[in-house]
């Protein structure tokens, strides 16, 4: 079922499959969030930066679907680190989906170089505490802004966005979060397809009849990990919810394990600025 949940350290619990709208044009995003939740999405995942958050808000009022069903997250973009620029962002993207709470904010990139995550972290916390915000998290942090961040606040992220595919598979910082409690997100968890033609990608497809892009994807979700794929096509959309119907074995996860290069497809967290 696409609905399956994991719980956050909050207690409020998250979808573990969601659609990404990363490069969904804005024109089409408010038709590709109707789409996906009428095929069974539960959890949308915006930023402010991809600029389609009112196409995401109008998705969710086209579905007739009661607002607390949907998981909404969206994220504080780079140049509105700080404070009081966090305050502003924030009711921002609330003014834009047209939502008067979100599920989850995150933090998009930790941006050391600007040093601001800790009072960006701190409005988080505010916004949690007026009920503006139902969960708080970040995206792309290593371990070092993780463990600053807790350690100067006190406050642990729900969740932590992260690269994550089977050429990244981020090994010691998921145990770091499980250590921490933090949920495991993935974004571009199909890794550009880059291991659709790999031979323990293709064993599984083959012995279950999924698709490769299925199997990497029910990867991710045995893994523990939230994942959150994107695509704009209805038959993709459906293709990638029908996940909830076969397992990798013990013996096919470890297949996958030895596919990890720690090669990314995206930028360095710790000098993407
Ligand atoms: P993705 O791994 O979801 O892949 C998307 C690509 O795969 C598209 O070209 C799509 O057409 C294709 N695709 C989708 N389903 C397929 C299928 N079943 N078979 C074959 N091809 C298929 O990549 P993504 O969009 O980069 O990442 C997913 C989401 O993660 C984004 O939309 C965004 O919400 C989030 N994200 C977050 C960050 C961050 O910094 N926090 C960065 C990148 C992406």
């Amino acid at each position: 079922m696409p609905t399956d949940r994991l719980r956050l350290n909050d207690g409020h619990m998250i979808p573990t499959l969601g659609l990404g709208i990363w490069q969904v044009p804005a024109d089409r995003t408010a038709d590709t969030v109707a789409t996906a939740l009428g095929l069974g999405y539960r959890l949308v995942d915006g930023a402010a930066i991809y600029g389609n958050e009112a196409g995401l808000g109008e998705g969710l009022r086209q579905s007739g679907l009661p607002r607390d069903e949907v998981f909404v997250t969206t994220k504080v973009w780079n140049d509105d680190q700080g404070h009081d620029s966090t305050l502003r962002a924030v009711e921002g993207s609330l003014a834009r989906l047209g939502l008067d709470r979100l599920d989850l904010c995150l933090i998009h990139w930790p941006v050391p170089a600007r040093d601001r995550y800790l009072d960006t972290w701190r409005a988080l916390i505010r916004l949690r505490d007026e009920g503006r915000v139902r969960s708080i998290g970040v995206s792309n942090f290593m371990a070092s802004h993780l463990e600053r961040l807790v350690g100067e606040t006190g406050v642990v992220p729900v969740l932590n966005q992260i690269e994550m595919n089977p050429r990244l598979q981020q090994t010691s910082l998921r145990a770091l979060h499980d250590r921490m409690g933090i949920v495991s997100q993935s974004w571009t968890p199909l890794g550009q397809g880059r291991s659709f033609t790999a031979a323990p990608v293709l064993a599984v497809a083959a012995r279950t009849g999924k698709s490769p892009a299925q199997v990497i994807l029910r990867w991710h979700l045995q893994l523990g990990a939230s994942v959150i794929p994107r695509s704009t096509r209805a038959d993709g959309l459906a293709e990638n919810v029908r996940l909830f119907d076969f397992d990798l074995t013990d013996g096919e996860m470890a297949a996958m394990a030895a596919l990890d290069e720690g090669a990314r497809c995206g930028p360095d967290p710790a000098t993407f600025a």
